[in-house]
């Protein structure tokens, strides 16, 4: 996945472009500037890949989140639908908003089950946010037809499988709104960046003031703007957008690569009856990003995971016992650690999850194992890896 595997001339001249102009941020100084607006640039070359109207660069896939939501309107009180397994940025945006986290089992397609999400709407609950997490999506037309019925955004969280595609759409472009990351370890990189993508005008305009402090961004002069609403810094810099610029152009090379490095492992895992594979819902297609596979149990996946690391095969993730990705080890969510006092609604509203029963999840989570795939490999490494998971597993197997 991580596209700075691959830093190259590209990424070097984007960056001096910057730095020989000395103007390091996204809006202004038009004088000073020698005509470079990498982000503007950015998000042209973002909304035409992923066929989206509009893309707004943020600072952070967790701020990206926060934006989206912000954008159609989510605030204190609303319910927003989430899964079990997710990064924590998931709940973080919402709570940033007063929001409340809905936490929500997940399937085998190891995102947000469709019935899970029909049995926790309630007459507050105002978007569905499914992350496509490891590679692969939810299945959206499912979440899409419960969302129009109950009048819910979709929010698609597409952090971990960008350029995967669902019904011949890019995953992030099938939902109202659509969010990346583009921190130092997904598979484009800004070092840190993130970005929203819809086709909605009004999310779009939204978006564009609320990341920068509400300013309308009419007129030539930045301290004459006007502030229709209230806003935060969400900004991204010019740097950030510069790298993140030349790595997009490289985006289909990655997928490719990712997909053949996948395909290679994936082959090596078929013959074993006791596998099965990460369900991916009709009509979609992997980015590759993470070759996912389930054991017959969770005692057994435990065991693969280890016998995969004591055979010096990195990067695979037995996420049930992890400590940023799985609802289990998020205790100071579940205990309300925060620095200060929480929103009332919030407080108020957030279920007592100590008492809540995800066995459905454990059931998937639990026999998972998720293995990066990763860009620099060379193909003799690819073969040795595969030949190495195939051993550890064996091992355990018999
Ligand atoms: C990385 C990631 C984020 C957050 O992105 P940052 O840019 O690190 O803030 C959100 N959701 C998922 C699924 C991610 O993997």
């Amino acid at each position: 996945m991580p596209g700075f595997e691959l830093f190259g001339d590209q990424e070097r001249a984007q960056v001096q472009d910057v730095l020989d102009s000395g103007v390091l941020m996204r809006y202004g100084f038009d004088g000073m500037r020698n005509g470079h607006w990498k982000a503007e640039e950015l998000e042209k070359a973002l909304a035409l890949r992923m066929e989206s109207k509009h893309a707004q660069l943020v600072s952070s896939g967790t701020a990206a989140l926060t934006v989206a939501l912000a954008s159609a309107g989510v605030g204190a009180g609303d319910e927003v639908i989430m899964p079990t397994f997710t990064f924590v940025a998931s709940f973080e945006s919402i709570l940033a908003l007063g929001a409340v986290p809905m936490l929500t089992d997940v399937d085998d397609t190891l995102t947000l089950a469709p019935e899970a999400v029909e049995n926790a709407i309630t007459p507050r609950t105002k978007a569905v946010m499914p992350v496509h997490m490891c590679g692969s999506m939810a299945d959206l037309n499912a979440l899409k037809s419960i969302c129009d019925r109950h009048d819910l955004l979709l929010v698609e969280d597409a952090c971990q499988a960008i350029g995967g595609t669902f019904e011949g759409k890019p995953l992030g472009s099938y939902g109202d709104l659509g969010c990346f990351s583009f921190d130092y370890v997904k598979t484009i990189t800004c070092g840190e960046g993130g970005a929203v993508i819809t086709d909605n005008d009004s999310y779009k305009s939204n978006a564009d003031h609320y990341s920068d402090h509400g300013h309308d961004h009419v007129g030539m002069d930045r301290g004459a703007e006007s502030h229709p609403f209230l806003g935060y810094n969400y900004r991204i810099s010019e740097l950030n957008a510069a790298v993140g610029l030349a790595q997009i152009a490289r985006l289909d090379e990655f997928l490719a690569i990712q997909k053949k490095h996948y395909t290679v492992l994936r082959e090596a895992l078929e013959p074993f009856p006791e596998i099965t594979f990460r369900r991916v819902p009709e009509g979609g297609e992997e980015s590759y990003a993470f070759l996912n596979f389930f054991l017959p149990d969770a005692d057994t996946a435990k065991k693969a995971h280890t016998a995969l690391g004591d055979a010096g095969v990195d990067g695979c993730f037995y996420w049930f016992d992890n400590n940023w990705h799985y609802y289990r080890k998020w205790e100071h969510l579940v205990q309300r650690k925060s620095l200060g006092k929480w929103p009332q609604e919030v407080y108020d509203q957030m279920p007592d999850y100590s008492k809540s029963d995800f066995s459905k999840s454990d059931h998937w989570v639990g026999r998972n194992i998720s293995c990066l795939i990763k860009l620099g490999w060379t193909e003799k490494e690819v073969r040795e890896r595969a030949d190495k998971m195939v051993g550890a597993i064996r091992g355990v197997l018999q």
